[in-house]
């Protein structure tokens, strides 16, 4: 069983062996770096396990830069400082992050959809040029044809992130 929240010390072991770490989740609760396999329910606490609080002892953690990727995690690969604070978000941002995948990639048109962006354009084309013809040179007309381009940029979007 893996727990994502766990962050594992860079080299300080439990007398058993298994790496210390705690849940980054609910560090108010234990306030201290604890045998890993108490903490992911392998094992009941007991006095064969190690708990070090925070308060009086100095343990380097896994994303700290000077542990250089050291780790006591299962696996050995350590995680990173931004991984850390990710485990730690809530839900609406990780769900942003997910949507930001979709968002900041290269969306290659499917089958039918050039058509559809091409009468997107089109349509905004001309009502950006009907803007120009019959509206009056200002500020206000430059701001309304920066509102058609966005306006035809989020449409053709919705396509590309969404289909
Ligand atoms: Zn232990």
């Amino acid at each position: 069983m893996e727990n994502l929240h766990l962050l594992y010390s860079a080299t300080a072991r439990c007398r058993c062996g298994a790496g210390l770490a705690y849940d980054e989740t609910n560090i108010g609760k234990n306030n201290a770096w604890v045998c890993s396999r108490v903490l992911l329910g392998e094992i009941e606490p007991s006095q064969d396990h190690d708990e070090y609080p925070f308060s009086m002892y100095d343990i380097k953690s896994e994303c700290q830069p000077s542990a250089y990727g050291a780790t006591t995690r299962p696996g050995g690969v350590a995680k990173t400082r931004e991984q850390g604070r990710i485990a730690m978000l809530g839900e609406p941002r990780v769900k942003m992050l997910e949507r930001n995948k979709e968002l900041f990639v290269y969306h290659p048109p499917k089958e039918g959809q050039a058509e559809r962006y091409e009468r997107i354009r089109r349509a905004a084309k001309d009502f950006a040029d009907t803007v120009v013809i019959n509206g009056c040179p200002s500020p206000e007309l430059t701001l309304a044809i920066r509102a058609i381009e966005e306006a035809m940029m989020r449409a053709n979007q919705s396509i590309a992130v969404n289909e």
